[in-house]
């Protein structure tokens, strides 16, 4: 498969993170779900893949504050709970919205 690229990632609410594909797709993320599949080394084992992250720890109602393009590579985040060390890769995050949507 070719490597997914967004025409448009923005906020379309606090909660939610959306992103528009170039093949037409959109994907919505909740801001919770995103937290929970930080790719970053002090959320997922390198290695292993193992979740070190807890998800009762993270908060219902967390919020994603800023989004910033990391290169072509993907997108990083700052949280409402002051994380902001991962960066999610287009596939990934392309990913995770397919699931979500069941397309
Ligand atoms: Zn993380």
């Amino acid at each position: 498969m070719q490597q997914p690229l967004p025409k448009k990632a923005d906020l379309i609410s606090p909660f939610t993170f959306r992103i528009e594909w170039k093949d037409g797709a959109v994907c919505d993320y909740a801001a919770r779900d995103l937290r929970l599949a930080c790719p970053c080394a002090s959320c997922i084992e390198e290695g292993t893949g193992r979740a070190i992250l807890d998800p009762r720890t993270v908060r219902e109602d967390i919020l994603i504050l800023v989004s910033e393009l990391v290169g072509r590579y993907g997108l990083s985040f700052v949280w409402s709970d002051g994380h902001k060390t991962g960066i999610f890769a287009w596939p990934r995050l392309r990913e995770l919205g397919t699931l979500r949507s069941g397309l």
